[in-house]
């Protein structure tokens, strides 16, 4: 068994039960978002290296698919404990190599573990049904059965909770997995399959496979790999469905997203202006769950302005790992400058500049940004209808709360949706009409816990089975029917 892998030059592919570096002349390096140090360089795999890592995966599955359930749940239960145990050093790399905050970095570890946990549960969870006389003298049962190999492509802004939307539900349902992680953060997932490594599962059953575009295009198109799991933008998202399915697999794939709060007439308005900056600002916008439109009924809207606009002037923006930081830097500088385009482009559009985030520190490298909070934002603009990943909040009016649910429903996006209300009516309105597929009333940001699925609607989502709980189950296994005819005594 090797140690927690801390600190790392090259990170290194897992496959078969070894650690090995890609072989490809390509790869990244890996730049520390709040000092602009290089932390590690990423290599990047060759469809030869894939072909090895799917073959191992491959073999691995013929034993792991009969192995009783209850040994196959035993290195996911110590998994768990290894993640509770290594928490603070894997919450510490992954903010070196993201840019979050240390408690941001925290609680997406806690999300986490928290699949696996759930996934603990799958001799209750995989079970089907069965029905004793079914017909004359035959009863009928529809056991579950793993597939083969499963592959996650994941991208950059969780990459230690994402992972794990995947790999204990993959593993504990009998199916061999291989993670592709994004290029861009790659120690943390890294870290990740070491302790994998040590929660002691048998060789091939979990694969890292480093690198970028094409290594994922040679695990769209290879053979022997049965699903494919995606999170990360809407365009790539798109193409990895089409790809996937043209190649006659299992395919679920998340994407980008532009989710709307709610504010009625109604709302407690501080509470709801707390809430607000929260979702806008947590993780510097870099959140599929984040909320950066905010449709406020025209009756509240220059109160609620004020009060976001106040507390967004409070929030600390520095390194992560300090303790007195509130909202990281942006994770490149190339993304910075694509925030702050987007910013350009909302003053010229005709957006109300309420709070520019442009102006920060000189002394601070180019991807420090702060919160920056449009007011006016209409559905025609740029920043009002597209996804901009930073911290940049937009504030729409609307005369009514029937026309906060059209506007909310006017977006391409379908990832999330969050109201702000005292009134039942409305709450129910919001529940039944608004087309998202996470939905929080009283609360600014709707995440679900691991024992419910975890997916959007319309372009945020392509597929049918989401990622977490019980839709693990079914896009990890197949239903077969057995029915059972035995002469009577
Ligand atoms: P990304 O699409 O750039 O990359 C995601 C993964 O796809 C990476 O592993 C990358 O190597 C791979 N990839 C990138 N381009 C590719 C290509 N042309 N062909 C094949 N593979 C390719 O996403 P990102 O920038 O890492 O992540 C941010 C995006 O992810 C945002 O749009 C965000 O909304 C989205 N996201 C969605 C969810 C969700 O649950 N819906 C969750 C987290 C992030």
């Amino acid at each position: 068994m090797s140690d927690f892998r801390k600190e790392t030059e090259t990170v290194q592919n897992y496959v078969g039960g070894e650690w090995q570096a890609p072989t490809g002349d390509d790869g990244q390096n890996v730049i520390n978002p709040a000092t602009g140090q290089q932390v590690t360089h990423v290599p990047f795999s060759t469809p030869e290296d894939v072909d090895q890592a799917v073959e191992k995966s491959r073999q691995a599955f013929q034993d792991w698919r009969t192995t009783p359930v209850e040994e196959r749940i035993q290195p996911l239960f110590r998994l768990k404990q290894l993640l509770e145990d290594n928490q603070h050093d894997l919450a510490e790399t992954l903010v070196r190599e993201h840019g979050k905050t240390k408690s941001e970095a925290m609680g997406e570890i806690r999300r986490g573990i928290e699949n696996v946990e759930v996934a603990c549960g799958i001799p209750s969870m995989m079970q089907s049904g069965t029905l004793l006389n079914a017909a004359p003298n035959i009863d009928e049962s529809a056991p579950r059965k793993p597939l083969g190999v499963f592959t996650a492509i994941t991208p950059f802004n969780f990459p230690a909770m994402i992972p794990l939307w995947f790999l204990p539900y993959a593993v504990a349902t009998g199916n061999t997995f291989i993670l592709k992680p994004s290029e861009r953060n790659p120690t943390t997932p890294y870290q990740l399959i070491s302790l994998v490594e040590q929660a002691g599962f048998p060789d091939g059953v979990v694969t890292l496979l480093n690198g970028g575009p094409d290594s994922v295009n040679a695990l769209l198109e290879h053979q022997d790999v049965e699903g494919v799991s995606f999170v990360g933008s809407t365009p790539v998202a798109e193409y990895i469905y089409e790809t996937a399915a043209q190649h006659g697999k299992r395919v679920q794939a998340q994407g980008g997203a532009k989710n709307h709060i709610i504010v009625s007439k109604h709302a407690d308005l501080e509470f709801a202006a707390d809430q607000t900056i929260s979702s806008a600002f947590a993780n510097s916008g870099q959140r599929c769950l984040a909320n950066p439109i905010a449709v406020v009924v025209e009756d509240v809207y220059d109160e609620f302005a004020t009060l976001v606009v106040e507390r967004a002037e409070a929030i600390n923006v520095g390194n992560g790992l300090k303790a007195e930081t509130d909202m990281g830097p942006v994770h490149t500088v190339d993304h910075a400058q694509k925030v702050k385009n987007y910013i350009q482009t909302g003053i010229e559009e005709g957006a109300d500049l309420l709070l520019d985030g442009r102006e920060t520190d000189p002394e601070m490298p180019e991807n420090y940004l702060g919160p920056t909070i449009f007011g006016d934002v209409t559905m025609d603009m740029k920043i009002g209808c597209e996804e901009i990943f930073g911290p940049v909040l937009g504030l729409a009016a609307v005369d009514d709360f029937e026309a906060a649910i059209t506007r909310t429903n006017a977006s391409r996006f379908g990832n999330a949706a969050s109201l702000f209300t005292k009134r039942g009516d409305e709450a129910t309105a919001f529940k039944h009409e608004v087309e998202a597929g996470n939905l929080a009333i009283n609360a600014g940001t709707a995440a679900p816990m691991a024992f419910f699925h975890f997916g959007g609607w319309k372009d945020s989502f392509f597929g049918d089975l989401h990622a977490q709980g019980e839709d693990m189950i079914h896009f990890y296994t197949d239903k077969a029917i057995c029915i059972e005819r035995w002469p009577s005594r």
